[in-house]
């Protein structure tokens, strides 16, 4: 791609905005300034491509196409069922998967239809049998009284947000923990691993209609044949939400019994983490589960974001390039460096390392709270996000961990020395700040002090990896 296409494009683009309203144009150039210079650790992010990033800002985005390709409520979407029947098309062959739905705006959104799609499948009813042949007129208010009742009795069993889980896995105070009667499984409190006995003897008590397996800050593999085994004793459905890896997982690095996939009845996803597509979600299935999850819009999901569809299907060809496969390699190989970085400076990791894109640093023996680490952190230029550890003593507010991925500044072509880097960076900054103290004198789980020089002494270094490794290298705006 030639550069000055790319340079030539946004600049007039951002003129365009300014003409309008000029503020928006400037936090555009310089949100990729900032991006440009900071240490971009944040384990769900990453940087899409110029092609995914211009695929978004069309005219596809003043259609309205509720319903599916060839089934709309609206009239005229001929092109945006090309340009789903595409971005489907490339995710089935991408993920090897029966069926493809990329109608999600997001991750939540794409298991909100997965719960959706499996109430609506396994919950066997008179009344939706009925429902499902459209004559929901003959449902009396009694019907829909028992229909509600037993849609509200179903139960979900997913791991639990400090053992690395998502909030829709069950957490009580969201949706999935109150529409659900839900319970939780966690780590072996020794390792920080997966113990799939204490998960199948869990599952054998509970006897969940849905089991959820995936994470958001678990750094370790998971064996989905496992998980598939659990699900089918008890008679579950096996739901992976693999948002986090699904680059890992379309990249080639999870394959066999660490792909989803194959084994799960429902796979839901990101399109925006280590994927690097645009912003967005997905529903995979088994064909049994294609009708349902296809009533995902307008039953659970507003009209399809079409601007963004087609960036799904710009993104997914990519991830089907070799290159991509070479990429989620490296995000592998670099958190390996990024963990040994640590261990090797006396760094506490929970479950001891990393199998995947993450690192997650417990950051207690520092005398530092995850939000004091994260804010010193970000003094120093280095962007991360504070994440609870397994038995947190200090919550989900303050915490007591550090979450890192690799899948941003691999993107930016960091490879193993400058993970080593980030890592002995990181060890100054947390070497070097001190718990702060309350207005009232006593202990602060947010106040911090930052030793002096540290910041700039930090910024100057990773200043020269960033300025080795540029973010959209031949980008330069006018
Ligand atoms: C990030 C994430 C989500 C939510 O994705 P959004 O696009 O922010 O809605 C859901 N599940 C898991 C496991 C995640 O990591």
């Amino acid at each position: 791609m030639d550069d000055s296409l790319i340079s030539s494009a946004y600049s007039q683009a951002l003129e365009v905005i300014a003409s309008v309203e000029p503020r928006i144009a400037a936090a555009t150039r310089q949100e990729l300034t900032d991006q440009r210079g900071s240490l971009k650790l944040i384990a769900s992010e990453n940087y899409a491509s110029p092609a995914v990033l211009l695929t978004m800002g069309t005219w596809f985005s003043d259609k309205y196409a509720e319903g599916t390709v060839g089934h709309r409520f609206y009239a005229g979407c001929q092109n945006v069922d090309t340009v789903e029947s595409l971005a489907a098309e490339h995710a089935r062959e991408l993920f090897g998967a029966p069926y493809a739905y990329v109608q999600p705006h997001s991750g939540i959104d794409a298991n909100l239809v997965a719960f959706w799609s499996i109430l609506a499948n396994r919950v066997e009813t008179p009344y939706l049998a009925k429902m499902q042949a459209k004559n929901v007129n003959e449902l009396t208010e009694a019907d829909w009284e028992t229909l509600r009742h037993e849609f509200g009795n179903q139960r979900l069993l997913g791991m639990s947000l400090d053992a690395g889980g998502h909030l829709t896995h069950g957490f009580r105070p969201n949706i999935s923990g109150k529409m659900f009667h839900q319970q939780q499984y966690g780590t072996d409190p020794g390792t920080g691993l997966l113990d799939y006995d204490a998960v199948a003897a869990k599952a054998r008590e509970f006897k969940p209609l849905v089991l959820v397996a995936g994470y958001s800050a678990y750094p370790r593999r998971v064996n989905f044949a496992k998980m598939r085994e659990i699900a089918d004793e008890v008679g579950a459905v096996l739901m992976v939400d693999m948002a986090h890896f699904a680059g890992l997982v379309a990249g080639k690095v999870f394959t066999g019994e660490e792909d989803p996939v194959p084994f799960a009845h429902i796979t839901t996803t990101t399109t925006h983490k280590s994927l690097r597509g645009p912003r967005g979600g997905m529903v995979l299935a088994q064909e049994e589960f294609a009708a349902d999850v296809d009533r995902g819009c307008p039953m659970v999901l507003g009209g399809p974001l079409s601007h963004v569809m087609a960036a799904k299907a710009v993104a997914f060809a990519e991830a089907r390039q070799p290159s991509f496969q070479t990429y989620a390699q490296k995000v592998a190989d670099n958190a390996k460096s990024l963990a040994e970085g640590f261990l090797t400076r006396g760094a506490n990791l929970v479950t001891g390392g990393t199998d995947n894109h993450i690192v997650l640093l417990d950051v207690s023996s520092y005398g530092l709270t995850g939000r004091q680490a994260e804010s010193a952190l970000l003094d120093a230029g280095v962007v991360t996000n504070r994440n609870s550890v397994p038995a947190d003593p200090n919550g989900a507010w303050y915490t007591s961990g550090v979450r890192l991925g690799t899948p941003a500044l691999t993107t930016r072509g960091f490879g193993h020395d400058e993970f080593d880097k980030v890592a002995e960076l990181i060890v100054d900054v947390l070497e070097h700040t001190e718990a702060g103290t309350t207005k009232a004198g006593g202990p602060s789980k947010a106040s911090y002090v930052l030793g002096d020089g540290v910041a700039d002494r930090v910024t100057s270094q990773s200043a020269e990896m960033l300025d080795k490794h540029p973010l959209y290298p031949g980008l330069v705006l006018s």
